[in-house]
């Protein structure tokens, strides 16, 4: 089996209504924008995945790995692997061209991914991941309704000037929302959304009072409450918390950071990103060290239900993970359907808080081309894309 060729769509998708994320103060979300990619085999296999951004992550794609995948066996991975991280240097993080690679591998054996890669589980625990900044009042109603929906655990943003503000939410979600949920907050210190000014950036002191007072709440953890490359900040306030987990790691890139977050003891909870931190098959190999510290590998994952999927079935695959990320904020417009438009159907919770990891082989995906035809932007593809046109009639540079 070899690659034959490579495609990537620029897929734009509205959202039904804006979505503001806490991290990008003053940015308004109007739309979903992401790369959907499609690795073809010259025995007809298919292999999908999506990148976080937009052309200008297809446009690096295509440039600095395609040509080095076109002609290689996809079954390969750990090879191709190291061929597809050493793009890293040159553009932006070039990691989720592994998982093609997976979906095609998991469609030759007939078997989905997380069995592939040893099975923990089939079904994980969700978070509900929350993006919004809101009133204290409207945010506590919002974490029952999500509880009243089937979640057991919702993860808060802490963004305001003044990081009281942030606890006089939390404090409200508590008393409204008692112990039948687990809390966590998100303070996104890792690093700011570039032109985004006015981003509060908390010191020590900041994050250790945020941290203590959480810690009364009851919050299970407190995700990058300092800058990511802050190793002895990290370590130091990690080493001065009794019961509140340190988590972070998103916007970390390559098993030699994860490492060191690891060593200076940094973090109770890891959270790389399969398509923006490293490979899911490097992510594995850090999974197996952290275990050996008692730290949890809780991969991070926002931007659209590709994704989502894929860090399902890595979550399932780990013994010391036991959460999902799953972004969703109604009543915004990042909701699980928003999230999950290009597949036919959204990825659900069940009445005891869990998703379970489809059972088709691969990842599972099921997309609804007819919905990614229309709103495709622009195609790049290289080599034999016979499968696309053959299959969907889509042509090199078409835009609709
Ligand atoms: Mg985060």
């Amino acid at each position: 089996m070899r690659i034959a060729g490579i495609r990537s769509r620029v897929v734009q998708l509205p959202l039904d209504r804006p979505f503001q994320p806490a991290w990008g103060r003053g940015r308004v979300q109007r739309s979903l924008v992401l790369v959907l990619l499609e690795v073809g085999t010259d025995d007809g296999l298919v292999g999908h995945g999506a990148a976080h951004g937009g052309l200008e992550a297809a446009v690096a794609l295509d440039r600095f790995v395609t040509p080095h995948l076109l002609g290689q066996d996809p079954a390969q991975v750990d090879r191709l692997a190291a061929v597809i991280r050493d793009a890293e240097i040159l553009g932006p993080p070039p990691y989720c061209m592994e998982i093609p690679l997976w979906d095609i591998l998991g469609k030759a054996a007939g078997m989905p991914v997380h069995r592939l890669w040893g099975g923990a589980g089939d079904r994980v625990r969700a978070y509900c991941s929350t993006g919004e900044l809101r009133p204290a009042r409207q945010r506590a109603e919002d974490v029952a309704a999500l509880a009243d929906a089937g979640f057991t655990a919702v993860k808060l943003r802490f963004h305001h000037d003044d990081p009281r503000e942030d606890l006089a939410v939390a404090e409200a979600v508590r008393e409204k929302a008692g112990d039948r949920i687990e809390l966590m907050a998100d303070a996104n210190q890792a690093g700011a959304d570039p032109g985004t000014g006015g981003h509060r950036v908390w010191d020590f002191r900041t994050a250790l009072g945020v941290a203590r007072e959480l810690e009364r709440l009851g919050f299970h953890w407190l995700e990058e409450p300092l800058p990511r490359h802050d190793l002895d900040g990290l370590s130091r306030l990690r080493d001065r918390l009794e019961t509140i987990k340190l988590a972070g790691g998103e916007d970390n890139h390559g098993l030699h950071e994860f490492r060191l977050l690891l060593e200076r003891g940094c973090f109770d909870v890891l959270q790389p990103d399969a398509v923006k931190s490293e490979t899911a098959s490097a992510i594995r190999k850090l999974a197996a060290f952290a275990e050996l510290g008692g730290v949890d590998v809780v991969p991070h994952t926002w931007g659209n239900g590709l994704g989502m999927l894929v860090h399902l079935h890595l979550a399932a695959s780990l013994t010391n993970c036991g959460y999902l990320e799953f972004p969703h904020d109604p009543p915004s417009g990042l909701t699980a359907s928003a999230r999950d438009r290009m597949l036919t159907e959204p990825v659900t919770v069940d009445e005891e808080g869990f998703v379970q990891v489809p059972q088709r082989p691969g990842f599972g995906f099921v997309l609804d081309e007819e919905r990614i035809a229309h709103h495709t932007v622009h195609v790049i593809e290289q080599g034999d894309c016979g499968f696309a046109r053959e299959d969907r009639g889509v042509s090199k540079g078409s835009a609709t």
